[in-house]
This record gives C-alpha cells, structure tokens and sequence, in this order.
C-alpha cells in the first residue's frame, strides 16, 4: 500500500491509499464525489535530519564500494603491560 495525493478543486487536497503501482489519474473527491487529480511531490526526505540522512547515504554506498583500508587505522592504543605470570615462567 501507498498513499497517493490527490487535490480536488473545490475541497482541496486529500490523501488516498492504494495498492503501489495502481493509482489513476483522476479519483473521485471524499467530499463532494467530483473528479480530482492526482499530484505529485517529492517523498519526505527533506524532514529526515542531516545525520540520519548522511548515515542512511553512506549506508547505501558501502553496499556498492565499500570503504578499503590498507592497514590498521592509527590511535590511542592500548598500554601493553606484561601477563602477570610471566615472571613465574620457567626461564631456560
Ligand atoms: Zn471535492
């Protein structure tokens, strides 16, 4: 299912429900039973905010060309301290 617009002349516009793929043109108002035509606008991604937009972008792309690295990104690291039992260790 998906809601279609549709914009009646005397009434304004309304929204309709239908099966993808199956809207007419022209759907009969609610409210006054008169032809209505179907509009078109863009979906509502200018609601969604800029982060979940840019997350949702880069999601997309790494399907297509993911991100390659070449080697380990440089950080903070992790202290290395020697395992507690290694002085225990039998020497040779
Ligand atoms: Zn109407």
């Amino acid at each position: 299912m998906a809601t279609y617009e549709y914009l009646c002349g005397r009434c304004g516009p309304f929204d309709v429900r239908l099966a993808i793929g199956t809207a007419p043109a022209d759907h009969g108002c609610p409210v006054c039973t008169g032809p209505a035509r179907r509009v078109y606008s863009p979906p509502g991604l200018t609601l969604t905010p800029h982060t979940v937009a840019s997350l949702h972008e880069r999601d997309e792309r790494s399907r297509e060309a993911p991100a390659v690295v070449s080697e380990v990104p440089p950080g903070k690291g992790v202290p290395r301290r020697p395992h507690p039992a290694l002085p225990r260790l039998p020497r040779s």
